[in-house]
């Protein structure tokens, strides 16, 4: 029987560890932060504490993708998510009303998920975890560093060292400590070279406030979840037992509208978009929550072909984080989760091979995904900043950028276009696979060809400049 260590238990570590456990191996997870699970939904959301994740109380939608994994690989998880008041949503039902035929086809059930706030999603985990055979759930334990040895002229992992002094032997070391990740530094320490990191501030603000029904129902979408209005956008995300949350994201370079902090400004601005407005008629269950300073951040392991070390991995954000705009790091989370359980079927005996292997199937799924979140953000900022500067922010030639603008206006008028686009945003089919096809590129061409993309109603900057005065 495999040891495996799970250092972190955010939303991934817990569900890889449940992976793992459920394939025979004997797994221990360790999490920083005290305190039990809360016994219900309402009491995650209400008294959860949870000092090592930022971002636990932000919103947090889980794609059709992300909510794939989660009912295949632990079906009883996605059961009890239900059972605890997770939303079911269907993307689909974001299809323009310029779209003719609107008749469905196979496979559309691949566009529904179930979400719900992250405090709940994470309390459902939580409390399967602690009653999973073969998985040892320990809260308030800081690792502090790793044990290593060499082996055959690389740093091999064997174990941890806790706060407490106490190590921890393992076979294995699963790095899921989220977005604060300490592992090159510890990696340094142990004598290893250094891993490749890229990371960039993603350059967005967001300021969300959660709302609730009274009778359970949430409001009716108007307009797709993800909306943008030249120097803002605003995401409408349904949570759980009638939740919901607003956010207004912005640059962070925009100082002019840092008024959105303020429940007058941040009120006044989202009543001004008609399509969006009635999301405020709920009861307010937070004031309006600020993040920024959130980066895009990703790392490998195998530099030069060789590994720097062995014995560990990194997992889910640990291994790479993008800006929240598109949703997406639960979900790319959750697959890395699985192929962990796939990777660790076949090679946990052999270190060195485990941890090419690792490397070669995340830069295969993953890193295309990673690199296509990271380059949408970067021109949603470029809008932004556009729309605020009077300029274009459009790309007028065949790069990437310039694909995704054209498709983002010949999908409004094409059912395949739409649901190709509804693929990526669902985090089921990259876009830029989808446009290796040259048939698909000049299917979008063709469409967008003499329109234009048509702006949702809302206010122009000059009157959300007054409205935050
Ligand atoms: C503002 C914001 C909004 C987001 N919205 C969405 C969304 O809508 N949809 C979506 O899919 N994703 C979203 N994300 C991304 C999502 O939060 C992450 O992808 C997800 O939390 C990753 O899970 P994880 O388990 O890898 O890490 P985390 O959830 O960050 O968990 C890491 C855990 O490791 C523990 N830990 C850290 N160091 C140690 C240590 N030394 N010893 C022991 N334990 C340790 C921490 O306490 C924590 O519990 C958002 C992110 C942000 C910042």
């Amino acid at each position: 029987m495999t040891k495996i260590v799970m250092i972190g238990g955010g939303v991934c570590g817990l569900a890889g560890a449940m992976m793992l456990a459920r394939d025979g191996h004997n797994v221990t997870v360790l999490e920083r932060d005290n305190g039990p699970v809360p016994q219900s939904a309402a009491g995650a959301w209400d008294e959860w504490s949870r000092e090592g994740v930022k971002q636990f109380r932000q919103p947090h939608y889980l794609q059709p993708g992300g909510w794939a994994v989660l009912k295949a690989a632990l079906p009883d998880v996605g059961a009890a998510l239900e059972a605890s008041g997770g939303t079911r949503f269907d993307a689909l039902c974001m299809m323009p009303p310029s779209i003719v035929d609107r008749a469905p086809r196979p496979g559309d059930e691949r566009f529904v998920t179930t979400t719900a706030r992250r405090p709940v999603l994470e309390h459902v985990l939580g409390q399967a975890a602690q009653s999973e055979p073969g998985l040892e759930m320990r809260r308030g334990v800081v690792v502090e560093g790793l044990t290593t040895q060499w082996r055959d002229g690389e740093v091999h992992v064997t174990g941890v060292r806790l706060r407490s002094g106490q190590e921890l032997a393992a076979d294995l070391v699963v790095d899921a400590m989220g977005r604060r990740s300490n592992l090159p530094r510890w990696l340094c320490a142990a004598g290893a070279p250094p891993m490749h990191e890229e990371a960039a501030d993603s350059g967005f603000i967001y300021y969300s406030r959660f709302f609730r029904s009274s009778d359970g129902r949430l409001p009716a979408l108007r307009a797709p979840i993800f909306a943008s209005f030249g120097t803002f956008g605003v995401v409408t995300l349904p949570g759980d037992s009638g939740t919901w949350s607003v956010t207004v994201p912005i640059s962070r370079g925009d100082q002019a509208l840092k008024g959105l902090r303020h429940v007058r400004g941040w009120s006044s601005v989202v009543a001004a978009c008609p399509l969006q407005a009635h999301w405020l008629e709920g009861e307010p269950i937070t004031r309006v929550l600020a993040m920024g300073g959130v980066i895009d951040r990703y790392r490998r392991m195998v530099v030069d072909g060789r590994p720097v070390a062995t014995g560990i991995v990194p997992l889910a954000d640990a291994w790479a984080c993008t800006n929240p705009s598109l949703g997406r790091g639960m979900s790319f989370g959750l697959r890395h989760a699985e192929m962990l359980r796939d990777v660790v079927r076949k090679h946990v005996d052999q270190p060195y091979e485990f941890a090419q292997r690792w490397d070669a199937v995340t830069e295969e799924q993953l890193t295309p995904w990673y690199r296509e979140t990271v380059d949408e953000n970067r021109d949603g900022l470029r809008q932004l900043e556009a729309a605020r500067n009077g300029t274009n922010g459009q790309h007028a030639d065949a790069s990437p950028s310039a694909l995704r603008a054209a498709l983002l206006t010949a999908m409004p008028h094409d059912p395949d276009l739409f649901r190709m686009f509804l693929d990526s945003r669902c985090c089921i089919t990259p876009l830029n696979e989808a446009l290796a096809s040259s048939a698909v590129v000049e299917r979008v061409l063709e469409v967008a060809q003499g329109r234009g993309r048509v702006p949702l109603p809302g206010p122009s900057r000059e009157q959300v400049l007054g409205l935050l005065n």
